[in-house]
C-alpha cells in the first residue's frame, strides 16, 4: 500500500507552527504503520491559543474586516481546498483509513464546495436589520445586529476531520470570530493544513488556531475554559454531555453534534432494484462510521425473507482492502479500539440470540493480518429493544427488523435516545413523505442517503445534539443578537416617565 512520507507535524497557533516537548505517533489503520509524529499540546498550549485567539478578536483584524474582504479571503481558501485536493486527501486518509474513492467523493471532495458556502454567507448572511415595532413606531429607529460572539472553540472528530471542522471554521470566520480548533489525536493532519493555508491567504495571525492533543486534557481545557465564549463539539453522546458540564460553570454557548442509530423504513412498495443498493450505501459507506449511517432497517414481514435474501447477495460483493487503491469498496476502521468494540457488540449480539446472515467479524486472508478490518455484516433475528439495535455501533453492521404495520415500523423506528437523522424507501411519494413527517429527527431522507448540503440544516432531535450546523441559520450559532434602540425625539413629555416618577396631583 502506498503511504506517505514520515513527516513530523507542529501545531499552528497564533500564525506560526508550534512543537511541543511530547511527541506522538499517527499510524495508518490499514496497515498498522507509521505514516507521521505530530507534536502532543498541553493545556498551555490550549490557554496560548485561546490568548492568541482574544487578542486577535480584539484588535479588530478579522472580527472588523469589512464582510467584502472575509468574503474575498474565504473564497481563495475554498478555492485552494479544492486545487489541493489531492494532497488533503492523502493527509486525511492516512489516517482515518477512509477510502480514495470515498475520500474524493465525499470527506475532502466536499470541504471546498462546503468552505465556498460560509465564503457566500458571510457576504450575504443579515448582519444588521431595522424591525419596525408596536411601542415606538415614530421617533424611534430599532436595529437588530448581529454580532460575533468572540473566541469560539471546535473540538472535532476522527472520521471527517476536515468537513466537520469547516462546518465549525466556515461560519466562526464568516462572522469574524477567531477560533482555537482541536481535532482528534489520530487526525490532525488535513485541518492543519486547512489552517496554513487559510493563514497564506490572509487570515490573520490569532484567528484561526490549531492545537493538538488529548480530549480529556486540551479539549476539556477549551470547553471549561473562561475566555473561550463558545464551544462547538462533534463526537460521540457520552463526551457530548461532559462538554455540556464543562462549559455550563462559564455558561458558554455550546452547539452539539452526536451520535446516531438512523431508523430506515422500507415501505411495502419500495422498488428493490434501488432500495437495496440505497439501504446498503445508507448503512455501509465509510464502513459504517458514520453519525448519519442507516442502521436499522425496517422491512414489511411480507418483503422480509426477499430483502433480507437481496442484501446478502449484493453486500457480499463489496470489496475490503487497500484505501489508497481507487477501485477498492471499503477500507479499515479506524483503530483497534474500534474493531474490538464493534466485535465486543457482536458478540453480544450473538449472545442474545441474533443470526448473522453476512459477515459478523474480521475478514480472512493474509491482507488482514495487518491493521483493523470488519466485514459488512447483516444481522436478523432482532429485536428492536436489543443491544445491537439500540446502540452505536459505528461499524459496517445492520440490523434488520420486520414491522407488520407501517404505526409499527414509525413506533420502532422513533423508539431510540438519538434523533439526528432517519430515512424511508417508498415508491408512493405522498405515503413517504406522510411517513417521513412522522420520523423524529433532523433529517429525513426519502430515497436517497448521506445527502449533505451545506445551503440545509444538520444536526440531531433528542440525544443526538443540540443546535444545527450548516443552512441558512448556521451564523446564527457563531453570532449574538444585539437590538439597538435610537431614540430620535427629544420630547420628554412622551417619555413614560409617570412609571418612575407620579405626576404631580392638582391641588
Ligand atoms: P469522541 O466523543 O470520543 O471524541 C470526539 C472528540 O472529542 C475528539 O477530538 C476527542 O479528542 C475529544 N474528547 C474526548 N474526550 C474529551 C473530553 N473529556 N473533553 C473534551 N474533548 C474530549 O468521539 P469519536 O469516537 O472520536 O467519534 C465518533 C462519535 O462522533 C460517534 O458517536 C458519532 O456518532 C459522533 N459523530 C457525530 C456527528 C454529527 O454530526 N452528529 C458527526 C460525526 C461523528
Amino acid at each position: 500500500m502506498a503511504t506517505v512520507s514520515v513527516k513530523h507535524h507542529q501545531m499552528f497557533i497564533d500564525g506560526k507552527d508550534v512543537d511541543a516537548a511530547e511527541v506522538y505517533e499517527i499510524r495508518s489503520p490499514a496497515t498498522e504503520e507509521l505514516v507521521a509524529t505530530m507534536a502532543k499540546g498541553s493545556v498551555e498550549h490550549a490557554d496560548a491559543a485561546v490568548d492568541a485567539a482574544r487578542r486577535a478578536f480584539e484588535s479588530g483584524s478579522w472580527s472588523r474586516k469589512s464582510q467584502e474582504d472575509r468574503s474575498a479571503i474565504m473564497t481563495r481558501i475554498a478555492n485552494r481546498l479544492g486545487e489541493e485536493l489531492e494532497e488533503i486527501i492523502e493527509l486525511e486518509t492516512c489516517a482515518n483509513g477512509a477510502t480514495v474513492r470515498q475520500a474524493t467523493g465525499f470527506h475532502c471532495g466536499l470541504a471546498s464546495p462546503h468552505f465556498l458556502y460560509f465564503a457566500e454567507q458571510a457576504l450575504t448572511y443579515e448582519f444588521e436589520r431595522a424591525v419596525a415595532t408596536k411601542p415606538y413606531p415614530t421617533h424611534s429607529v430599532n436595529t437588530i445586529v448581529r454580532e460575533p460572539i468572540g473566541v469560539c472553540a471546535a473540538i472535532v472528530p476522527w472520521n471527517f476531520p476536515l468537513v466537520l471542522g469547516i462546518w465549525k471554521i466556515g461560519p466562526a470566520l464568516a462572522a469574524g470570530n477567531s477560533i482555537v480548533v482541536k481535532p482528534d489525536e489520530k487526525t490532525p493532519l488535513s485541518l492543519l493544513r486547512l489552517a496554513q493555508i487559510a493563514h497564506e491567504e490572509g487570515v490573520p495571525d490569532g484567528v484561526f488556531n490549531i492545537v493538538s492533543g488529548d480530549g480529556a486534557e486540551v479539549g476539556a481545557r477549551l470547553a471549561s475554559h473562561p475566555d473561550v465564549d463558545k464551544i462547538a463539539f462533534t463526537g460521540s453522546t457520552a463526551i457530548g454531555r461532559e462538554i455540556m458540564r464543562l462549559a455550563s460553570g462559564t455558561v458558554k454557548k455550546v452547539s452539539l453534534e452526536l451520535g446516531g442509530k438512523a431508523p430506515v423504513i422500507m415501505l411495502k412498495d419500495a422498488d428493490l432494484s434501488y432500495a437495496i443498493d440505497g439501504a446498503l450505501f445508507g448503512c455501509m459507506l465509510y464502513s459504517g462510521q458514520i453519525c448519519e449511517s442507516g442502521t436499522r432497517l425496517f422491512v414489511h414481514r411480507d418483503k422480509y425473507d426477499e430483502v433480507v435474501a437481496k442484501l446478502v447477495d449484493r453486500a457480499s460483493t463489496i470489496t475490503l482492502g487497500d484505501p489508497t487503491d481507487f477501485d477498492t469498496d471499503m477500507g479499515p476502521v479506524v483503530s483497534g479500539r474500534q474493531r474490538d468494540r464493534i466485535l465486543s457488540y457482536l458478540e453480544q449480539a450473538k449472545a442474545d440470540g441474533a443470526t448473522f446472515a453476512l459477515g459478523g467479524g474480521a475478514p480472512d486472508g493474509d491482507e488482514f493480518a495487518k491493521g483493523y478490518w470488519i466485514s459488512p455484516t447483516i444481522i436478523t433475528n432482532v429485536t428492536n429493544d436489543m443491544q445491537i439495535a439500540r446502540e452505536e455501533i459505528f461499524g459496517p453492521v445492520m440490523v434488520v427488523i420486520p414491522y407488520d404495520t407501517v404505526d409499527d415500523a414509525v413506533a420502532m423506528a422513533n423508539d431510540n435516545e438519538y434523533g439526528l437523522t432517519a430515512g424511508l424507501w417508498a415508491s408512493d411519494l405522498e405515503e413517504a413523505l406522510e411517513v417521513g413527517a412522522r420520523l423524529r429527527a433532523g433529517t429525513v431522507w426519502i430515497n436517497n442517503w448521506h445527502a449533505v448540503d451545506p445551503a440545509l440544516p444538520f444536526g440531531g432531535y433528542k440525544q443526538s445534539g443540540v443546535g444545527r450546523e450548516l443552512g441558512p441559520g448556521a451564523l446564527d450559532e457563531y453570532t449574538e443578537s444585539k437590538h439597538v434602540h435610537l431614540d430620535l425625539s427629544t420630547d420628554v413629555e412622551r417619555l413614560p416617565f409617570d412609571l418612575l416618577v407620579s405626576a404631580p396631583q392638582p391641588k
